[in-house]
């Protein structure tokens, strides 16, 4: 308690003109905005996010940050996918021909490329995780070379296995692919098993992550690859009931044994006819650059994503404000960008970036860093804001600090605000510093914590401590004023991949 009033006396004491005009009223006005039922939870490729953009860049302009090679907008393209109309899939059975249909019976799973065979055998994969380190292994002594996999979504409920963030990457949807894929499967087929109480819905299909399309593209067929299709429970007990496999019973049956149940199932076959066209989904990172003074070749990014996931799912209020996620953040980095623009430059370059589409999957950070608008090797440093508006004032987690020693002495010299950090040694919370810290270019990544609200539609304004997004604002920029006006430039990273 003595602390923490010390650190309010402090700060405001020490508070310069510039500073003070990083203030919480004006985060909250900015959370307000953005966060507002009428843009419907920001999604990525929708209208909402483009007003929300335009927002960003209005401000940007009225602060007389400079839009750079003309626009504040960097526009790219999502790799996005979207199915074949025409998709079929059908089942051979005892009974007779089960036709399902695109929509209704089935979805292209994210990742899944276009397929077309006539009649393949099937073989049943437990969850289509092969995880020595949690003692578990759905393919040992399977073939499934030239067959399709049908599996079931999620992990095995098995006492003191799949746990935490390392046992849960087995359940993602490109790793049961690839694990099909590898072994020399044709297809794969992922059901939602009976225990699961999430319900049944299909996951939309967005495509894979590899890389950027230009926009324009246009759709165009993609050559045929790996199929892979989300069957519906509905349309798996009808399966079941034709060929005598029930996948459900063999759910039950990994339940309770905690074994693998892989076996052919030997009464039916699978014909995929299923198409895949290229349709980028475009969306704009916003863009506002100060230059620098006698350092202006080099540069830092102060960074914040201003999307979130929209408007989705059932019940009285399905709009995911994202107040914390990531208003919060957006709104910091906006009074930063307007306490900068008072200060005036600082000896090196400062490039704002509102950043697009990190959740995703970071495709506003990654494609920066892709195509810079400045040299990569002249980046210096990177701050990330995502989420800094919840939980206890003075409470902070700041990623990054544990890997740049010079960094650390930095917010430590500069907390006046008295907040009380954590800093992970571990790289750990995937937002946009992680294309950067890829690119060994030190960063600070400031996170007030997870909350029930996250991800959920109670995300709302009236939950926002804007009092934490104001001092994380000046304390935020009060390190950016102090790397951008020594004479040395941070160290970078060491050579690691955080993949
Ligand atoms: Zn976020």
């Amino acid at each position: 308690m003595k602390k923490l009033l010390l650190g309010i006396g402090l700060a405001c004491s020490l508070l310069s003109a510039d500073e003070s005009c990083i203030t919480a009223a004006e985060a909250r006005t900015h959370v307000a905005f953005l966060a507002s039922d009428e843009l419907k939870g920001r999604d990525t490729g929708t209208e909402y996010l483009k007003i929300a953009a335009q927002y960003v860049a209005t401000r940007f302009e009225g602060w007389g940050l400079e839009a750079p090679n003309g626009s504040y907008f960097q526009d790219f393209g999502l790799a996005g996918f979207e199915a074949d109309p025409d998709s079929a899939v059908r089942f051979e059975t005892p009974e007779g021909t089960l036709a399902l249909s695109l929509g209704d019976d089935f979805n292209l799973l994210n990742g899944s490329e276009a397929g077309h065979f006539a009649s393949l055998p099937m073989v049943f994969a437990g969850y289509g995780i092969s995880a020595p380190d949690e003692g578990y292994d759905d393919y040992e002594g399977l073939d499934v070379t030239g067959k399709v996999v049908l599996v079931l979504r999620y992990t095995p409920e098995i006492e003191g296995a799949f746990e935490g963030r390392r046992g849960q990457r087995h359940a993602w949807f490109q790793a049961k692919i690839e694990a099909a894929r590898e072994r020399g499967a044709a297809g794969l087929i992922l059901v939602t098993g009976a225990r699961n109480e999430g319900g049944d819905k299909f996951v939309g299909f967005g495509g894979s992550q590899d890389g950027f399309h230009r926009a324009g593209e246009g759709e165009t067929p993609i050559p045929d690859g790996f199929p892979a299709i989300h069957l519906s429970r509905d349309a798996a007990t009808r399966l079941g009931e034709a060929c005598g496999f029930d996948i459900f019973a063999s759910e039950a049956g990994i339940a309770t044994s905690g074994q693998p149940q892989s076996g052919p199932i030997e009464n039916a076959r699978a014909g995929f006819s299923v198409g895949v066209r290229d349709n980028p989904l475009m969306t704009r990172n916003v863009v506002g650059f100060l230059p620098g003074t006698d350092l202006a070749d080099e540069l830092i990014v102060v960074g914040a994503h201003y999307d979130h996931v929209g408007d989705y799912g059932d019940g009285p209020d399905t709009i995911h404000n994202g107040a914390d996620d990531n208003a919060s953040g957006t709104a910091c980095l906006l009074e930063i960008a307007e306490a900068l623009s008072h200060s005036g430059p600082l000896r090196r370059s400062v490039l704002f970036i509102a950043f697009a589409a990190e959740e995703m999957g970071l495709w506003g950070s990654r494609y920066y860093v892709q195509s810079p608008l400045y040299p990569i090797d002249k980046t210096v440093a990177m701050i990330n804001l995502d989420m800094v508006g919840r939980n206890a004032t003075h409470q902070l987690e700041v990623h990054g600090a544990a890997l740049s020693p010079g960094l650390d002495a930095l917010i430590e010299a500069e907390n006046s605000e008295g907040f009380t950090f954590a800093k992970p040694t571990e790289l750990e919370g995937g937002s946009d510093h992680m294309p950067f810290a890829n690119k060994d270019i030190p960063f600070l990544f400031f996170f007030s914590g997870f909350h029930d609200d996250y991800h959920q539609v109670g995300d709302h304004v009236e939950k926002i401590n804007e009092e934490k997004i104001a001092l994380v604002g000046r304390l935020a920029f009060r390190v950016l004023t102090r790397i951008g006006n020594r004479d040395n430039r941070p160290a970078r990273l060491g050579k690691r991949d955080y993949h």
